[in-house]
């Protein structure tokens, strides 16, 4: 069975005071949520904090975001060298705040994820439809045609993805998915990986979109959900391990 996986995306939030705060309380609560894989995912000036402070500590971390290049004349970019310099097991790649500020284009997302597995980094792939597309009849067009482009780029590694799936209206907002509706998008992530490599089984695909200590668990107890990509609760050290603690 697929081990779930929980991960805070802080987002552009923190500072070094707060984050180390943050950091030892979780350090000191990991341990009541043994069976569930957790990560923090923090802005690129903080990825040495979080080596410093999290190696040895059963909690991973990763990025939000990496370049599609390799190296080079690219200024502000981060590389996943870079990432893999400090430690991170994990990048978001195509977070909709990135889609919708950024304009990253499904083709980048693809690049970005297949930078981070050619650098030894889990790219947690982001997918998801705005309001407008689900009241369109389109979510499952959407999230499909945005997960066909990695799976394309990656090929035999998409056994090695995190696939996330946000609904953009629920971002933010505390308008959460039904589990029904997140489970059926999620089944439809599924078949399509299923499809595309015989490790669909193993892939983790997290919900993400006001997940928070009180609807947790009924998300997380549906068959595809393997865990959650947490944006505001994840800044409360008590909220981010209540949510892993309903796994
Ligand atoms: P919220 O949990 O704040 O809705 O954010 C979800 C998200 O975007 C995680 O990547």
């Amino acid at each position: 069975m697929r081990r779930k996986l929980i991960v805070g995306n802080w987002k552009m939030n923190g500072s070094l005071a707060a984050n180390a705060e943050l950091l030892q309380r979780l350090r000191a609560g990991a341990g009541q949520a043994p069976g569930v894989d957790l990560a923090v995912c923090a802005s690129a000036p903080y990825l040495a904090q979080l080596q410093a402070l999290l190696s040895g500590s059963g909690i991973d971390w990763g990025a939000q975001d990496v370049s599609t290049h390799e190296s080079g004349a690219y200024t502000g970019e981060v590389s996943a060298a870079m990432l893999r310099d400090f430690g991170c097991r994990y990048v978001i790649v195509g977070h909709s705040e990135r889609r919708q500020y950024h304009g990253e284009s499904d083709d980048a997302v693809a690049l970005k994820a297949q930078r981070a597995l050619a650098a030894g980094i889990t790219p947690i792939v982001c997918v998801g439809e705005t309001g407008k597309d689900r009241e369109a009849g389109r979510t499952e067009f959407v999230v499909k045609r945005q997960l066909s482009a990695v799976i394309h780029a990656v090929g035999h590694c998409t056994s090695e993805i995190v696939v996330a799936y946000e609904p953009v209206w629920a971002i933010g907002t505390g308008h959460t998915a039904t589990p029904e509706q997140a489970q059926a998008v999620h089944a439809v992530l599924r078949t399509q990986l299923r499809a595309a490599t015989p490790g669909a089984e193993r892939i983790r695909i997290l919900y993400g979109g006001s997940m928070n200590p009180a609807n947790a668990a009924d998300l997380l107890a549906q068959p595809d959900i393997d865990g959650g990509l947490i944006g505001g609760a994840s800044l409360d050290a008590a909220q981010f391990l209540s949510i892993a603690a309903a796994c």
